[in-house]
């Protein structure tokens, strides 16, 4: 069986205790790889190696460090197949879905931040025949590094390629429900050059390897995606320190469809928005709030195609809908469904786990679900649940549907379907959400700024708001008369 190693000062190594943890394949149940089960003896090696590598990454010329990088990236393109189904059988996405969508995202990251460290400038202010002022943009340190299960190499790819651009050397932490593609990355960093110490790969427990990091006094900043519980641990832990700190945290997602939109478009978007990757990405919708003269069209329309969605195999190529990630989760999601009934709720498709056969049987597989006679303040619609499930509501007017989007402590994506070009920017502008998709969704530009308000995060990751994130800026003024 496959032992995952940790990657530390440019060498896989055993865990210090040699202690493991299983790597379960959620579409079969079976454990298939065995995962290092690192403790604050092994992030303090990896500390000491980023520590020790800072010195000279950080004054390496930025050609050389985007070199690498692009290199890097090169070497996952090459090496898609290879990802996509590592990603596949950890995560229980369909490989098709990694294929062309995870795994090149990572390859984008690389290859944007590679570039993008080539093109940063600083700002400089002159005082008349005074003085001249200049902000010098210093990488800030070790970067600490943590990511969750839903997307895994490409959010581990999207804290780590700015960091290493930036000049950081990092400590970084992917999820132990999906280690695998975080440990075929290391084995490339070998290949590509990566000197040692430079990117170090720690796998482990949250509560065990992800505590240390954020504790540990020699990491200056963290960079997190992850839930919003452990967001706030973190902040709190960190705060004293502190540390500088990006989160990408939670979500509950809504959807607003208004009568003037493009119907057949509506849905068939809302359908990818409510279930892509088993309804397991952050900027998922999970209430769809819909108006009241369409609202039957619309609802039987979404639920005939929802219904249509065969769970499958996620290493077939036909597949569209796989495994949930892990028996907790399973658990969970089918726990928030029986509380969903338990409030009133009607289930209008899915609502229970699927038997799959052979191999899969095993497997942790649910129908794609779909819920009305909810109200919006019900726990059903309030709090996460990060599965197939999505509630329909009916609403009157533009106020009303605005008011019920923001009830939640949340407020990460949203979607808006309307063909009204007043109505999208009034609406737009008024929806408390860190990205609102206007008759689309998932389509982002690299260079646009990424992040969530109010309790789905802190701080702005992407294009170069996360290379600055990763540099500490020094204000130099300099008398020239
Ligand atoms: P999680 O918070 O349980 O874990 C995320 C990562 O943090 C994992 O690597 C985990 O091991 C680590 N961790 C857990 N406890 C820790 C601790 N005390 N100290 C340090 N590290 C710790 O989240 P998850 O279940 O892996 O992911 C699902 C959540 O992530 C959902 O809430 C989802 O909305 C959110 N998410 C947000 C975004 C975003 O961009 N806002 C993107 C993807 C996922």
């Amino acid at each position: 069986m496959t032992e995952i190693l940790n990657y530390i000062n440019g060498e896989l190594r055993k865990p210090g205790t040699d202690a493991w943890l299983d790597n379960v394949n959620p579409a079969t149940g079976k454990v298939y790889s065995q995962i290092p089960d690192s403790d604050a003896g092994d992030v303090e090696a990896a500390t000491k190696a980023a520590t020790d590598a800072f010195r000279q990454w950080s004054v390496t010329p930025v050609k050389q460090r985007s070199d690498l990088l692009l290199r890097l990236s090169a070497l996952i393109q090459q090496n898609l197949a290879k990802f996509a189904e590592a990603e596949s059988i950890d995560n229980g996405k369909p490989i098709t879905l990694a294929t062309q969508v995870d795994i090149p995202r990572a390859v984008s990251n690389f290859h944007f931040y590679g570039t993008a460290a080539l093109h940063t400038h600083t700002q400089a202010h002159a005082m008349e025949n005074t003085a001249l002022n200049y902000t010098l943009r210093q990488p800030a340190g070790v970067a600490g590094c943590i990511s969750p299960w839903n997307l895994p190499l490409y959010l581990f790819s999207w804290k780590i390629a700015p960091a290493l651009a930036a000049g950081c050397t990092v400590v970084a932490k992917p999820s132990e429900v999906t280690p695998m593609t975080a440990y075929l990355l290391s084995e490339l960093c070998i290949e590509a050059g990566f000197p040692k110490g430079v990117l170090n790969i720690v796998h482990g427990l949250g509560t065990r390897a992800g505590a240390a990091i954020v504790e540990h006094p020699g990491i200056r900043l963290i960079s997190f995606t992850g839930g919003t519980k452990t967001g706030e641990w973190i902040s709190r832990t960190a705060a004293p320190m502190f540390k500088k700190l990006s989160l990408e945290l939670g979500g509950k997602n809504p959807g607003l469809v208004f009568a003037d939109c493009d119907l057949d478009h509506a849905v068939s978007s809302s359908l990818k928005a409510a279930f892509s990757n088993q309804g397991e990405i952050c900027l998922c919708s999970s209430r769809i709030f819909i108006e009241k003269t369409i609202y039957d069209k619309f609802r039987d329309a979404f639920v005939k195609k929802a219904a249509a969605m065969k769970v499958g195999d996620p290493m077939n190529p036909e597949t569209k809908t796989g495994a949930i990630v892990s028996k907790t989760h399973y658990e969970k999601i089918l726990s928030c469904i029986e509380l969903a009934r338990q409030e009133g709720g009607q289930i209008l498709c899915g609502g229970e786990p699927v038997k799959m056969s052979g191999d899969n049987a095993g497997g942790y597989f649910i129908q794609p679900t779909v819920i009305e006679h909810l109200p919006h303040d019900c726990r059903t619609n309030q709090e996460e649940i990060f599965g197939p499930v999505v509630t329909l509501l009916p609403f009157e007017k533009e106020e009303e549907a605005i008011a019920m989007a923001n009830s939640t402590r949340y407020g990460l994506a949203a979607t808006l379907f309307t063909t009204n070009l007043n109505r999208a920017h009034r609406v737009a502008a008024k929806l408390d959400s860190g990205i609102v998709w206007v008759n689309c969704w998932l389509l982002r530009d690299l260079r646009t700024p990424f992040g969530g308000m109010k309790q789905s995060g802190m701080g702005r990751e992407g294009g170069f708001e996360a290379l600055n994130f990763f540099t500490e800026e020094k204000n130099v003024c300099i008398k020239i008369s």
